[in-house]
């Protein structure tokens, strides 16, 4: 009985991921992501699959964002007609970010360049093949065992324990960052032969989770006195929802007063929907707080921005104020419009409360460039960049060890979803201290286990 895995994204860097499996009998994938970042990386987005779409029996979706499912459509476009397992949030979710990633192309206002690759068509119908399984509820696909388990990322997300000819393979998915608020820590499994893990801080430790509101204070304080805008670049999937549990909780302790909140991202509305849905699913402190706030994510000041003329109208606007806006590393969509307005006053912030990927314009501001593009207009950056890595949805380099020391058997880990230097550092630890076989596979590479 043969197994080989191959490596077709998320290999030295974050995006893109893409994994293939082949038993005698059968061949499925692991998510089928889409490559972001500079021109270097989107261009694999063009590349065809190394595979042949129609031969694939099924796919596992470990969660929502984009570089885990933005390819999906083009799978479906190229023949691919099997079922895509993941949970019901995952499928609700991947609905939502699916849906805005084709209209976001239709209408040209997209740098990713891949309209060629797939209709808006195929994007519906390829969620006819969702088929969704709860954590912890075992299925089998042909001769293939599956469960998904809790990966703490996002909500949805998923790690997966995969059974097939007498091995077990786990995949990690995004790992998340424990503690982060909302979400359940990741699961510990104990079992395994191969684990394939990301590496996405590989190299880092977070900052201590309590900086996250202390630094966010500070910057609506400074925003207070200076009667000036806080502009957070935010994903519209889980960051957002994080922002506004936090800010929702400073309200209620009171640590600020009349200052809006605009959520100028109508996605992140839908998609904050979808997260009042699921609340079972969310941690313990969750639930406790459930019980004396109905809506965590909402609280007075806090305003939606549905229409383009009412995100317009935030330009205007006098007075201090929070504009949570996407695209998170601000390389699209309307916080563009909040930097390119926005950015030249050296009393407002710019707070990046997530990882920019190279190339970016969240990158480049992170790294200190002041004279950028922005919407076709080359503009100078005078407000404070800030960053809250305490939001990272990540777990770090120690989150990643406690939880693959959870292991009883000896796996060997492929390091993945890292850039080469995180996976590097990472791959040392994991042999020094727990004395575990760590491989860094390269693009493309298929290993028979
Ligand atoms: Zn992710």
């Amino acid at each position: 009985m043969s197994l080989s895995l191959q490596f077709l994204g998320a290999v030295g860097g974050v995006t893109g991921s893409n994994f293939l499996a082949r038993t005698d009998t059968q061949a499925f994938l692991i998510d089928c992501g889409l490559f972001q970042g500079n021109s270097q990386n989107r261009a694999h987005n063009d590349e065809p699959f190394a595979y042949d779409p129609k031969e694939i029996d099924f796919l596992i979706l470990t969660h929502a964002h984009l570089d885990h499912c933005g390819l999906i459509p083009k799978l479906y476009h190229q023949g691919f007609r099997g079922k895509i397992y993941c949970t019901p949030a995952t499928a609700e979710l991947a609905k939502e970010i699916l849906s805005d990633s084709a209209h976001i192309r239709e209408h040209g206002a997209n740098e990713l360049q891949i309209e060629a690759l797939f209709s808006y068509q195929d994007t519906l119908d390829a969620f006819k093949l969702f088929k969704t399984y709860n954590y912890n509820q075992p299925f089998k696909d042909g001769e293939i065992k599956i469960c998904l388990q809790d990966a703490g990322h996002i909500l949805g997300s998923a790690m997966v324990e995969v059974w097939a000819s007498g091995k077990k393979l786990v995949f990690t998915g995004d790992l998340g960052n424990s503690p982060v608020p909302i979400l359940r820590d990741p699961t510990k499994i104990l079992e395994a032969d191969y684990v394939v893990s990301e590496s996405t801080y590989g190299s880092r430790l977070h900052e201590a989770v309590d900086l996250r509101s202390k630094k966010l204070v500070t910057a609506i304080e400074y925003a207070q006195r200076h009667k000036a805008k806080i502009i957070i670049p935010s994903f519209a999937l889980e960051r957002t929802q994080d922002l506004l549990y936090i800010l929702n909780q400073l309200k209620n302790q009171k640590k600020f007063t009349n200052l809006p909140v605009f959520l100028d991202s109508p996605l992140a509305g839908r998609i904050t929907a979808i997260y009042k849905k699921y609340t079972p699913l969310f941690d313990e402190e969750f639930q406790k707080q459930l019980k004396s706030d109905p809506d965590l994510f909402s609280f007075k000041g806090f305003k939606e921005t549905a229409t383009r003329t009412e995100s317009m109208a935030l330009n205007d606007l006098v007075g201090p104020a929070i504009y949570i806006a996407g695209s998170g590393m601000a390389d699209a969509g309307r916080v563009q419009h909040h930097i390119l307005h926005q950015g030249n006053n050296p009393n407002n912030q710019i707070i990046f409360v997530g990882f920019q990927v190279p190339g970016t314009l969240g990158r480049k501001l992170v790294d200190g460039l002041t004279r950028v593009r922005v919407m076709d207009h080359f503009i100078t950056v005078k407000a404070k960049i800030g960053s809250i890595n305490a939001f990272s949805a990540h777990a770090d380099q120690k989150g990643v060890l406690n939880w693959l020391n959870n292991f009883k058997t000896q796996p060997t880990v492929f390091l993945v979803h890292g850039e080469q230097k995180s996976r590097e550092i990472l791959a040392e630890k994991i042999t020094k201290q727990l004395k575990l076989k760590a491989i860094l596979p390269k693009l493309k590479q298929t290993i028979d286990l």
